[in-house]
């Protein structure tokens, strides 16, 4: 017989059923509950029904395993003897939480239930037992109130509404000329839980349910059923958590942190959230429910008070911190309760961080001999680095505005960078607006999870309440968006879409500053600098010894190094975006598109004049014209990269692009050129295209007018023969353009090489060079074999290659293809990833038909993929020599690079626990050779 699916596991009494490996069943929550009860941390009994129970629900419209109901019940039996309370008990009740747990954090996206098992009468159980009636009947009264808002589904109608259980106890307050919830007195309470219950009638036609196995059942259902709201699903697109995960339920003993003074609640963080560095770090409140420091209702105090109020609590705080960071060797993320002076953890995860604090604690675990330095590439996303180089406020404009008095007020730093923008007040004007091209700050008295797209879309986030681990502060560290949270001085008005400030008012469309690294908010506009890293590493303007950013950046970078078998080279045209790609450490131009230099000064008009000419004596008359002005930049390049590689590319792009398409402008360049108008429209006319990207561009423009591939090789290899000669050395590549046939290639690579010798001898210098071609159409790749008996080196020309074999127009490609990425049909934008399928597949015919002919065949990629983590992983699987992509992206290839190397080349994944060890082993063998 089949062995039967176990569905709930149990923890508690220092022993769990469960384990920390076990996320994908038990979920991240469910999983670390069962590890801290294991490892002997105070968790409150519970169990978890498995994310299993959740695709039999979906799968099984909506209903549970048959066996489910009975292990529940088991398993709420034990969690009853472990308490000594009972489920449902009049005199003394059990309550529980029931809470989701995925396998990855999705902070506030699905559903929560506390206090569930009060009714009526067991309320009446739990006041003898505590003697604490207005305890009793609040906790009572937030039952019903998130019970009916997530079983129930009593919500605000319309975006700018407010929670109808908070304009009933608002409308209570009012009737009680009282301004705090703590101000109502029990038989406030008591009220409020009849009006809610009658609210719930009302609005769904059915009694509120009274028995707590009901309850239990109801809470369960909908926190599987949140898996699926709208915001859990937009988080997971946004985060590429996939459906098939599902969700597990904890169901939890209630613990009170509302009991009184001696009571509390709290969340932490290990180290530094946002900065990295090796403190505890935290929020806590007194006499209050977990609830109310997450949602933000009321301004948390900061844990190192804790060390004060509460010296005992906060020292076994401290020891859980560090067993926990040695346990897991890594910065961990905390919930705990403290319930009548006695401590509870509730709760931990890998704790989110900002991107320059996750590199950081990475460096710094190395350095404390926690992980290697392989583990701590292979936590850093690629992507993070990207916030490494995000812009910061000028810091003198800064000054003058402050001096002008637009300093309008300070919240918490709590998603560092700058952002500028124009104020909205709801995340649906933020995602309209932003569409339109607005840069926009999201302004909230406080954000929800229903916020998540217009959070997205805004350029920062600002909010009235809630601490540093409010939800707004945690969505935005994780976004990587400019956060300030908590900004009590705002008095925001959603109705009149206005907000008061310290005495000024901002209306929506008014444009302010914040500053997410020191709080600060500032009307108006205030430009932005480069982030630390580019001010030492391109501007050179900060020394790397003030830069604490720059030097963890350099560490990651060196290790990236280190591991790396891919070169990294770089796309650029210009001699000053070769030296920024050279700061961030480009070994070479992997892509110089001529054709964008005849844009450049003085350039134009020979190249259009070249374009519209008749005969080929009046085409070689131009091309003389632009002859010195191409070498001039080619000069320019060579010098900057100092004997690197180059590869440069001969034209591409259909000859229309260049020339102009209005009258005035044809008129105008008739009059250059002193022809007539009439024949300057005429030439202009016969170079239409139905299809240009398929038409007269490439290598088909060298073949069909080889004076332009002489011309430019010449300018090529006379540069080098000038940069040589001043002692510079030099590394030519020629590139020749979307050959499909191998004749093609060879027509021109005769012209290239015969200019190389000729100029060689010419100039009386030698300098080495290569001639190679793009591989970017699927002819190409086919025939790979062939053509590499001709090309000393195959670039992918992916941005082609993807246009080609998917027969999508990298033009035109917007209006569906981000729709069949929403369904799917695509999992990401093909010209932004590579499509392992299809083009990858191409790529790796290409490879190894062009090493089957030439084994030492260099081989590159060119197309925008080279900047893309999973695109640069699958260049690295196939064996590509190097990448290629935009200077800004070089360091994040360099990363992308390592991590591919690590997680694919042998000796595969080795243990945790036996890296640790190793970490330690090689640390000290290092100490003791520098010693
Ligand atoms: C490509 O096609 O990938 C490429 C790099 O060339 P371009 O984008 O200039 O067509
Ligand atoms: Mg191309």
């Amino acid at each position: 017989m089949a062995k039967k699916t176990k569905y709930v596991y149990f923890f508690g009494s220092g022993k769990a059923e469960g384990a920390a490996e076990m996320k994908g069943l038990l979920g991240g929550k469910g999983a670390n509950l069962a590890e801290m009860t294991n490892i002997g941390l105070p968790v409150p009994p519970g169990f978890t029904a498995s994310t299993e129970v959740c695709t039999y629900f979906y799968k099984h419209n909506r209903t549970y395993p048959k066996t489910l109901k009975a292990e529940v019940e088991a398993a709420l039996a034990k969690v009853e003897k472990a308490m000594g309370m009972k489920f449902g008990d009049p005199k003394n009740p059990l309550l529980v939480s029931v809470r989701s747990g995925a396998r990855a954090s999705m902070p506030g996206m699905m559903d929560t239930v506390l206090n569930l098992g009060l009714n009526n009468e067991t309320v009446q159980g739990l006041v003898t037992k505590t003697n604490n009636e207005r305890f009793v009947y609040d906790s009572y009264r937030r039952f019903v109130q998130m019970y009916g808002d997530v079983v129930l589904g009593l919500k605000p109608v319309h975006k700018d509404d407010i929670d109808p259980f908070e304009a009933i106890i608002e409308q209570k307050k009012k009737e009680r000329g009282v301004h705090l919830d703590t101000e109502l007195s029990a038989d406030d309470l008591k009220d409020l839980i009849v009006r809610f219950k009658s609210a719930v009638k009302e609005r769904t036609g059915y009694d509120f349910p009274e028995n707590p196995m009901d309850q239990l059942w109801g809470a369960v259902g909908a926190v599987f059923g949140s898996w699926m709201n709208d915001r859990a699903i937009a988080y997971r697109k946004l985060y590429d958590i996939p459906e098939w995960w599902g969700t597990a339920v904890n169901v939890q003993t209630m613990v009170f942190g509302n009991m009184g003074e001696d009571s509390g609640t709290g969340v932490g963080f290990t180290r530094d959230p946002a900065t990295g560095e090796d403190v505890f770090y935290g929020e806590y409140l007194m006499n209050a429910q977990g609830e109310d420091v997450v949602a933000g209702i009321r301004t948390p105090l900061p844990i190192a008070q804790m060390a004060q109020q509460n010296p005992k609590i906060y020292a076994q705080l401290e020891k859980i911190r560090k067993i926990l960071e040695k346990h897991y060797r890594e910065m961990m993320d905390i919930e705990f309760t403290i319930q009548q002076g006695k401590l509870y953890m509730l709760q931990c995860r890998v704790g989110k961080r900002t991107a320059f604090a996750e590199i950081k604690i990475a460096v710094d675990m190395v350095q404390e001999q926690l992980i290697t330095d392989r583990e701590a590439l292979l936590r850093t996303h690629p992507d993070q680095l990207n916030q490494l180089l995000r812009p910061i406020f000028d810091l003198k404009e800064k000054e003058a505005t402050t001096k002008a008095g637009r300093l309008l007020a300070k919240g918490l730093n709590a998603g560092p960078g700058a952002a500028t923008g124009r104020v909205v007040f709801n995340a649906h004007d933020a995602e309209v607006w932003a569409k339109r091209g607005e840069h926009v700050i999201l302004t909230r008295i406080e954000t929800s999870p229903e916020d998540i797209k217009g959070m997205d879309a805004a350029d920062g986030i600002l909010t009235a309440r809630g601490g540093m681990t409010s939800h707004a502060a945690l969505v935005a560290r994780q976004m990587g968006k400019v956060c300030v949270a908590g900004c009590s001085a705002l008095d925001i008005d959603y109705s009149t879409h206005t907000m008061k400030v310290n005495g000024q008012v901002v209306k929506e469309g008014d444009w302010i500053s914040i500053d997410g690294t020191t709080g600060e908010v500032l009307n108006g506009k205030v430009n932005t600098r480069p982030s630390e890293v580019l001010q030492v590493m391109i501007e050179k303007t900060l020394d790397p010894k003030d830069a604490p950013v720059y030097q963890v950046f350099e560490t990651i970078m060196k290790w990236s190094d280190k591991y790396r078998r891919l070169k990294i080279r770089t796309n650029a045209d210009l001699p000053d975006q070769s030296a920024n790609a050279v700061a961030f450490g480009a070994q070479g131009i992997g892509l110089c598109r001529t054709e964008h230099m005849f844009f450049g000064e003085g350039k134009i008009g020979p190249m259009r004049e070249m374009i519209l000419s008749d005969t080929v004596e009046e085409r070689k008359a131009a091309l003389m014209k632009l002859l010195p002005l191409q070498r001039k930049d080619f000069v320019g390049i060579f010098e900057v990269m100092n004997g690197r590689p180059v590869t440069i590319r001969t034209i591409d792009p259909p000859l229309h692009e260049f020339v102009p398409h209005e009258e005035p402008a044809q008129r105008e360049l008739a009059q250059q050129m002193g022809i007539s108008y009439e024949k300057v429209k005429q030439r202009v006319d016969s170079l239409h295209e139905f299809n240009p990207m398929l038409g007269f561009r490439g290598c088909r423009l060298g073949i069909i007018y080889p004076e332009i591939t002489e011309m430019q090789s010449r300018a090529i290899f006379e540069a080098a023969a000038e940069v040589k000669k001043r002692g510079v050395p030099v590394e030519p590549e020629v590139m020749i353009p979307l050959v499909g046939h191998v004749k093609e290639l060879q027509h021109q690579a005769l012209i290239v090489r015969r200019v190389a010798e000729e100029v060689m001898k010419e100039q009386g210098v030698k300098f080495p060079y290569l001639v190679g071609t793009m591989i970017e159409i699927p002819r190409g790749a086919i025939t790979a074999d062939e053509i590499a008996g001709v090309a000393e080196f195959f670039s992918f020309g992916t941005n082609d290659l993807t246009q080609t074999i998917l027969g999508v127009s990298r033009d035109d490609a917007g209006r569906f293809l981000i729709p069949y990425v929403e369904k799917e049909i695509y999992p990401k934008d093909p010209f932004e990833v590579i499509d392992r399928g299809g083009v990858g597949a191409m790529m790796k015919i290409a490879v190894e038909k062009g090493r089957g002919t030439r084994p030492t065949l260099k081989i590159g990629i060119c197309g925008e993929h080279g900047g893309d983590p999973s695109s640069v992983e699958f260049c690295h699987i196939v064996g590509l020599n190097y990448v290629s992509c935009s200077p800004f992206r070089v360091p994040i290839a360099r990363l992308a690079a390592a991590r591919a190397a690590l997680l694919n080349d042998k000796p595969a994944a080795k243990s945790k626990r036996g890296a640790s060890k190793r970490a330690k082993k090689t640390s000290k063998r290092k100490a003791t050779r520098k010693r």
